[in-house]
């Protein structure tokens, strides 16, 4: 079996400040949190690391709450947490949206937003809804935490600006004005990658609508084009003709270019009707 577990090396810290020493001392080490992307690579053959760093046991990095104004979700929260978690159903309803069409109850059960951070697809259901929230990644190391703001996290394709030596901790996401909307266009409703996803925040008293598209370039991408189109009361026919200006789709095992491209702006329409 490809995904034979043998030569490999499992390094399964207790504690954060424990994880972060492994990752300085015995690194590079790949980090396992639900393990459901991971697993996939480990059977396809295509993850050629032997040595792995198992958070899975991290209390500290599962918990959900409201600091400072701002809704903090540690690494380790899987999407079940999400979904059930009354912090996250108040501030960011489009994230519990979200949750509620990755996978199956399994993939829910054990798969983790860090992960899903992580994992960096550009279809990953989670990273639109960051991304209109303003959200900032925090991340750990030896040396210390530091936040990064998410539209800034990825560099490229399956890139971003989280070092070696890191690991992401969790997410902040100050408080959201304005109606959130969340839609994922799959083959089915379940256990289906994104041909397409949208998450959006209408803005209020005078904020523009905020925007993330996944699934139509390299990276998640915010629209501030569209998002300024909008605010400046553009009619959505033009909105929608800057969007497709915004946006580099390919043809890929999912979908067409052109059937993204289609499918994005309808989005968008469906997105700004409903705001009212
Ligand atoms: C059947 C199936 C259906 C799926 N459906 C969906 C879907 O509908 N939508 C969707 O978005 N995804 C889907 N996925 C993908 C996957 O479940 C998610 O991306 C999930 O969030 C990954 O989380 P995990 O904890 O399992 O990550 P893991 O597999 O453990 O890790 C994924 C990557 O992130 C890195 N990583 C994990 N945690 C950290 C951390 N704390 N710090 C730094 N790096 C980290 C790992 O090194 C690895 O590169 C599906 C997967 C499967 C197998």
């Amino acid at each position: 079996m490809l995904g034979s577990v043998a030569n490999r090396r499992l390094f399964e810290p207790r504690t954060l400040t424990e994880a972060c020493r492994m990752l300085d001392q015995e690194g590079p080490l790949v980090p396992m949190a639900g393990c459901t992307d991971l697993y996939v690579s480990l059977n396809f053959g295509t993850l050629k690391t032997t040595r792995f760093l198992n958070l899975w046991s991290l209390k500290e990095l599962r918990s959900i709450g409201v600091r400072n104004g701002q809704l903090s979700i540690g690494a380790l929260c899987t999407y079940t947490d999400i979904i059930r978690s009354r912090a996250v159903q108040a501030r960011l309803p489009m994230l519990v949206a979200a949750a509620r069409e990755v996978g199956g109850v399994q993939i829910q059960n054990r798969g983790t937003i860090g992960g899903n951070i992580g994992n960096a697809s550009p279809a990953g259901d989670t990273l639109p809804v960051l991304a209109a929230a303003d959200a900032f990644v925090v991340a750990a190391s030896s040396a210390g935490t530091r936040r990064i703001p998410f539209v800034e996290f990825y560099t490229g394709y399956r890139q971003s600006v989280l070092a070696q030596n890191e690991l992401i901790i969790g997410v902040e996401i100050p408080a959201v004005q304005g109606r959130q909307w969340f839609r994922k266009v799959g083959t089915r409703a379940a256990q289906a990658i994104s041909k397409v996803v949208m998450a959006a925040v209408a803005g209020s008293h005078g904020d523009s609508p905020r925007i993330g598209l996944g699934s139509v370039g390299p990276t998640v991408v915010r629209l501030p084009s569209t998002e300024a189109a909008l605010a400046g009361g553009a009619p959505i026919a033009d909105a929608q003709r800057i969007l497709l200006e915004e946006i580099a789709p390919i043809d890929d095992v999912r979908s067409t270019a052109e059937y993204r491209r289609r499918v994005a702006a309808n989005l968008l329409a469906a997105f700004w009707k409903s705001r009212r």
